[in-house]
């Protein structure tokens, strides 16, 4: 890669797109979903059909757009990404179909957040692969249907509830995505790291992998934190006293929380039995409420720090013992 000539290091996307599996036998884990997508994908390759339309549901960063990417990779058709909030009106989602070869995956992100009037219209199009497209506007309106050519549906939800059945039940296949365990993600942290050319101990992966919250786009993100800190700090490899360093500057402590871990449940603890919503969370975060919902709440509602209840949400007393042992760290954030 050079600009001007001059060799310019890979970026975080770019590097992010590097450590991608490409193909389902590279994808680590997840083995029932990866089983059932095999099964499926050679079906319909022997069948000579497109895939049933495939809905990927779990948390941010489990790997559902990696994975609607290796189905079109392994079904040998084109790859074409769009998301929820970009497809605004029923034209736009005219344009994305029409420019569908057969059998080609299109993926939609945040399928949820697709807006009603774009869902309705995508029913006939996921069923018989048909669509009505009104020509002309007032006295000379008129509807002409058209077909366009049979295509998979690849859906990636956070928030399988949010989708209408009508819309759920247009999708052959369903899979979910759940939180690695750490075995699965000490192979992705040596993978990544083998494809960085990162020397990296056993002990080292381990230690990633234990800390990344079950998530892989997590270790990944280590990973590279942790080659930027071997290569500035002039060691050979990541043992674990040098991961163990690297961590601690990234704000991760010991029982494996962030910062804003430590300030999302400093504020249920002021808020006690009354319970908090999410919007004053979100503002005493100062983060929007999906990020909260979404990325920030998973991890300590399922180490059983925080719950969330009819009156609000409330830290456990698994939390409270958890603030308690660390009284300087919570004096230390007095305005969050
Ligand atoms: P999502 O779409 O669910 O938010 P992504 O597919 O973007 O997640 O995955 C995030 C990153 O994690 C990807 O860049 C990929 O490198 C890595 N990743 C995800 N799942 C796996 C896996 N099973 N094996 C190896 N790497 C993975």
């Amino acid at each position: 890669m050079a600009r001007d000539g001059v060799a310019v290091p890979p970026s975080e996307p770019q590097l992010d797109l590097a450590l991608r599996p490409r193909r389902l036998d590279d994808f680590v884990g997840q083995r029932g979903v990866v089983l059932n997508l095999r099964t499926a994908i050679d079906a319909a390759r022997m069948r000579g059909e497109a895939l049933d339309h495939l809905l990927l549901s779990g948390l941010p960063g489990l790997g559902k757009t990696t994975l609607a990417e290796i189905v079109a990779a392994e079904s040998g058709v084109g790859f074409h990404a769009s998301s929820g909030p970009a497809i605004e009106r029923p034209a736009d989602l005219v344009g994305l179909l029409t420019a569908l070869q057969p059998r080609d995956v299109l993926f939609i992100d945040e399928i949820h957040r697709l807006p009603r009037a774009v869902e309705e219209y995508l029913y006939s199009a996921m069923e018989d692969f048909s669509l009505v497209i009104m020509l002309d506007k007032g006295m000379n309106a008129r509807s002409v249907p058209m077909q366009v050519n049979p295509f998979t549906l690849v859906g990636a939800t956070t928030r399988e509830g949010l989708l209408t059945d009508p819309f759920r039940a247009r999708f052959g296949l369903h899979e979910k995505l759940e939180p690695y365990d750490t075995q699965d993600l000490r192979v992705v942290a040596a993978r990544s790291a083998r494809l960085l050319k990162l020397p990296m101990d056993d002990g080292a992966a381990e230690m990633l992998a234990q800390r990344a919250r079950g998530t892989p786009r997590i270790v990944n993100r280590f990973v590279r934190r942790v080659r930027d800190f071997v290569q500035t700090s002039g060691a050979t490899h990541a043992d674990e006293a040098l991961t163990a360093t690297a961590l601690a500057r990234l704000g991760l402590d010991e029982s494996g929380l962030l910062l804003h871990d430590r300030k999302l449940l400093t504020l249920l603890q002021r808020a006690g039995s009354i319970g908090m919503g999410l919007k004053s969370l979100a503002v005493g975060l100062g983060e929007d409420e999906r990020t909260v919902e979404d990325v920030y709440e998973p991890f300590l509602i399922r180490e059983g720090y925080m719950t969330r209840t009819p009156r609000g949400r409330m830290l456990t007393a698994r939390g409270t013992e958890l603030l308690g042992n660390s009284q300087t760290e919570n004096r230390l954030t007095p305005d969050c």
